[in-house]
């Protein structure tokens, strides 16, 4: 087979010996990413002939059982990658491989520029082609001759890299391309089964040819390993390249074990859609709604591992930040272009038309799967609402585009439904009573805290569904949504509430005693007013309608943020029996201290915060006092002199 003729050695381009120079250096961190050029140019080349035998006689039943043949020899320190694939006559070879002017590592070279020159992380996703071997090799060999010529039409290039190749004729049986490195001592740690099998399944796990890994010297010992395989061979990847295959040819259990391969998560997935869209441009495109959250998912905003893009079966890069918004980062997947240039780059990606078209198609899809979803109820959807609904929110606030189409998909708890979170915005409304103009919320920090709110008592008065958003985002969510299906969605906690039926305008006698309570409390509140909203209950807080609810003003304290100055309302009940025994009282300490216990109880029956808890239970206990020792109402009237101080903000 080394019968050899008309040997010569030739230079390189004069630049090629700098350039190769300057990406060695650039990629050497970066080492592995050689193999996958190298299996990406034996798979193309595969791809080429089984293109070419389609239509030519003399190729006819060469295309058959085409395959990767990865060989390592630790002893040797070699590393040979073969295909059977379409192969070089010479002056291909020195076309291809004398001069880098068209290969993937001129690409590379040219988009290497100022601040691209520094991101390793950018510079992995290249595809930098052939001459990547030398990252690793301090000798390239490669041997091939034309799948439809002659055995006598092989060719050997040799080169170190180092300025000059050398080239010859030789006899070659098999058709195809074998490609032999010398590693470099300190690259030699590669030699290892485990190292190798890695590097391929992590980035040439889709190929569509078979890839073998055979370690030289062991070939006869672990045959018995896998039956179907010849001896010490075992087939690395996922040869098929699941999401390319038609929908009909594949199994439910196909998309799962894909799945599970594909994400790391070893439960299967909740659903998935398969779509292979033909037209401007092509793409495949296969996505996943898993069943469960990665631990880290809520913590981490930029988490960003979810979908694959891949360029004709070959992986580019994890994508997710320019086919993912972050409210679908949950979702996982494969999108496999047609059209998009092998060597792209997140920059070009960024702003690439054909991309943003494929982000668009992506998230109606994801949206799609989960309206599905969330149609059919149950179990699966509950667990997934569970894991993702708040993530889920995030898009209400984030796309406006979509803003609609999400909401609709969300899950409340409210005071017509026992289940946790099961009414949706058009289940509201469906329900809504004769006259009732707005779809009402109350915000809180849990459902039973919230189903006790005083602010309910009205609406169950007039039996009227309150929705019950206790995730920490609702308040964001609605802060966005001011609406949804023309119907404003109002706090039951702001403004002024005139539910119909209800007596508009309170009488006098109220409207003094709200004066007097005002008087009392001085700055601590803002407005004291006789309303509506309330039964069984004394008094509640009220926001400015537009303001800021006790609740986000808790949550912004809780997330160290300065929180504005604000002074919530009271609506007193003059009705309740407290209001009618303090509307007999004279203006004076006790008066006063009912007045603070009113506005204190209000804050806490909705899960606030007391401004000054020391002085409340200050006043608590002159009241307790004052109630076991009934004939001597003057005595605790001094006793609770010294306590006054505090009360006072
Ligand atoms: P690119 O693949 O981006 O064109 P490369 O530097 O990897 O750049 O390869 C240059 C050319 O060499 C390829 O376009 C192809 O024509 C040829 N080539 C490389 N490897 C093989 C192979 N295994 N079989 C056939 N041709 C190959």
């Amino acid at each position: 087979m080394s019968d050899s003729t008309a040997a010569e050695t030739r230079r390189f381009d004069a630049e090629v010996h700098q350039l190769l120079k300057l990406m060695i250096n650039a990629l050497y961190s970066n080492r592995e990413i050689f193999l996958r050029e190298l299996i990406s140019n034996a798979s193309d080349a595969s791809d080429k002939l089984r293109f070419e035998a389609l239509t030519r006689d003399e190729l006819k039943g060469k295309d058959q059982d085409l395959d990767i043949e990865i060989s390592f020899d630790t002893a040797a320190g070699r590393l040979v990658v073969a295909d059977r694939g379409i192969g070089m006559n010479r002056a291909e070879v020195v076309e291809n491989l004398g001069t880098i002017a068209r290969s993937g590592t001129r690409r590379f070279l040219e988009s290497l520029s100022g601040d691209a020159r520094k991101d390793a992380r950018l510079i992995g996703q290249f595809g930098v082609g052939f001459y990547s071997a030398f990252i690793v090799a301090a000798e390239v060999e490669v041997e091939t001759r034309r799948a439809d010529e002659a055995p006598a039409a092989g060719v050997r290039w040799r080169s170190t890299g180092e300025g000059e190749y050398s080239i010859e004729d030789i006899e070659r049986e098999p058709q195809g391309t074998t490609i032999t490195l010398t590693l470099r001592e300190e690259h030699r740690d590669l030699l290892s089964r485990w190292q190798l099998e890695r590097i391929i399944r992590h980035y040439s796990n889709h190929v569509a040819f078979p890839i073998r890994l055979i370690e030289v010297g062991k070939e006869a010992e672990d045959g018995d390993k896998d039956e179907d395989a010849p001896a010490g061979q075992q087939i690395i990847n996922d040869t098929q390249a699941l999401w390319a295959r038609a929908r009909n040819e594949l199994e439910d259990e196909d998309y799962k074990s894909f799945y599970n391969g594909l994400t790391g998560d070893p439960e299967a997935p909740v659903s998935w859609a398969h779509h292979h869209v033909e037209g401007s441009q092509s793409y495949s495109l296969l996505l996943y709604l898993p069943a469960q959250a990665p631990f880290d998912l809520l913590i981490n905003r930029d988490e960003r591992e979810g979908l694959k893009l891949y360029i004709q079966r070959v992986f580019i890069m994890d994508a997710a930040e320019q086919l993912l918004p972050r409210y679908l980062r949950f979702m996982r997947g494969v999108v496999d272009s047609a059209d998009l240039p092998l060597n792209v780059s997140r920059e070009i990606l960024q702003d690439s038309p054909l991309l943003k078209k494929i982000r668009a198609t992506v998230i109606k899809r994801s949206l799609d799967l989960i309206e599905k979803l969330a149609g059919e109820g149950g179990e699966a959807w509950s667990k997934f609402w569970k894991a993702f609904g708040s993530i889920l929110k995030e898009g209400v606030i984030e796309d406006f585009e979509q803003r609609e189409r999400i909401a609709s998909i969300l899950r409340f708890a409210s005071t017509h439904a026992e289940d946790a979170e099961s009414v949706s915005l058009d289940d509201y409304i469906g329900r809504m009573t004769e006259g009732q103009d707005a779809i009402w919320y109350l915000t809180a920090d849990s459902v039973k805290v919230a189903r006790s709110s005083p602010h309910l008592e009205a609406f169950k008065r007039h039996n009227i569904e309150v929705l019950l958003l206790t995730d920490r985002i609702d308040e964001w969510l609605v802060s966005h949504l001011d609406q949804f299906k023309d119907k404003p969605l109002k706090s039951v906690s702001q403004g002024k509430l005139n539910l119909a039926g209800d007596s508009p305008e309170p009488g006098e006698d109220a409207r003094l005693l709200a004066g007097r309570i005002k008087k009392a409390l001085g700055d601590t509140v803002g407005n004291v007013r006789p309303g509506n909203r309330l039964t069984d209950s004394p008094g509640c807080i009220v926001a400015d309608e537009g303001g800021m609810s006790l609740q986000m003003e808790k949550l912004l304290r809780q997330a160290g943020q300065a929180v504005p100055e604000t002074k919530p309302d009271l609506e007193i009940n003059a009705e309740h029996p407290l209001l009618t025994a303090m509307n007999q009282l004279d203006d004076g300490k006790r008066f006063d201290d009912l007045s603070h216990l009113l506005f204190d109880q209000a804050r806490l029956a909705e899960g606030g915060e007391l401004a000054d808890p020391a002085a409340y239970v200050a006043r608590v206990n002159r009241l307790l006092i004052e109630a076991l020792q009934p004939s001597s109402s003057s005595a605790a009237e001094d006793n609770s002199r010294d306590g006054s101080n505090a009360a006072s903000a």
